[in-house]
């Protein structure tokens, strides 16, 4: 007998995969969906309590995949190179083989939270029996949308959208240098964490998180990058006063630094 196609939905604790969870919910609620959520035990306490929201309040379980080996390992097993933008390990190692691990040889239909309003295809997976479909494209939901569904269905944005505007591990290096700072002020343990990340090479040798400079330097141009970034919130409050203040966030932090996010961990 063959088995039956399975519907899967990645979720990364962001607001579009989230607001995908509620569309599908709302639109087909015959189906069976798997919703998962790649745990690399490097999160922010922000996210773990945003999942738990969505579980309450769409009465839906989240499968928490995982690798077999942590970051740790696999730090050890690259020569303790830390992850960057062009050498993304983590990503392979701790997003993408656990998942498809978990799916196998499974013919399997991926739902992915690309909105109508972006020109981009997130994270597809190259095995040939998981075929991706993307719900917000083909019914032309665009930012708005997104607002409006996770305000409708009481689950809201995650509390990180305060200070942060992506998902992901605590220390992302996709992470903007005023949300480093504001790392250290809501989270000084997993700021120390990172910085431990960085000193920590038998060899003598250093790798940063961001580009040119370590966290400590970072730190001692704490109130410059505020001062930056204040200056680029104001400019984009002037330009979208009807937006929420989230996506004023985003747009003053893509103002500064618009590096493209990871598809597999940001949506
Ligand atoms: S969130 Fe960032 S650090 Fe974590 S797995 Fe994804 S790209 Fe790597």
């Amino acid at each position: 007998m063959t088995k039956p196609v399975r519907h899967i939905l990645g979720l990364s604790g962001g607001k579009d995969s989230t607001a995908l969870a509620v569309f599908m919910r709302q639109q087909h609620p015959e189906l069976e969906i798997e919703y998962f959520f790649c745990d690399t035990h490097k999160e922010l306490p922000e996210t773990e309590e945003y999942l738990d929201r969505i579980e309450a309040r769409l009465g839906i379980r989240i499968h928490r995949l995982e690798a077999e080996r942590g970051f740790d390992h696999w730090l050890d097993v690259y020569g303790g190179a830390l992850p960057s933008p062009k050498m993304r390990w983590c990503t392979k190692q701790m997003k993408i083989i656990p998942l498809e691990k978990y799916i196998g040889d499974d013919e399997a239909i991926s739902y992915i939270g690309i909105r109508a309003d972006e020109n981009r295809d997130g994270y597809i997976s190259k095995k040939t029996n998981i075929t991706p479909v993307f719900p917000f494209k083909e019914h032309g939901l665009v930012k708005a949308d997104i607002y409006r569904l996770l305000e409708e269905s009481g689950i809201g944005m995650p509390d990180y959208y305060r200070w942060r505007s992506r998902s992901g591990c605590f220390f992302c290096f996709f992470q903007r240098k005023y949300e480093w700072v504001m790392l250290a002020e809501e989270h000084p343990n997993l700021f120390a964490q990172a910085i431990e990340y960085e000193q920590n090479h038998a060899d003598g040798r250093t790798y940063t998180w961001t580009e040119g400079e370590t966290l400590l330097e970072l730190l001692e141009r704490k109130d410059q990058i505020i001062f930056e970034h204040e200056r680029a919130m104001l400019r984009k409050q002037e330009e979208l006063f009807d937006l929420p203040l989230s996506e004023i966030l985003a747009e003053a932090l893509d103002e500064v630094d618009d590096t493209v996010p990871c598809f597999a961990c940001h949506l």
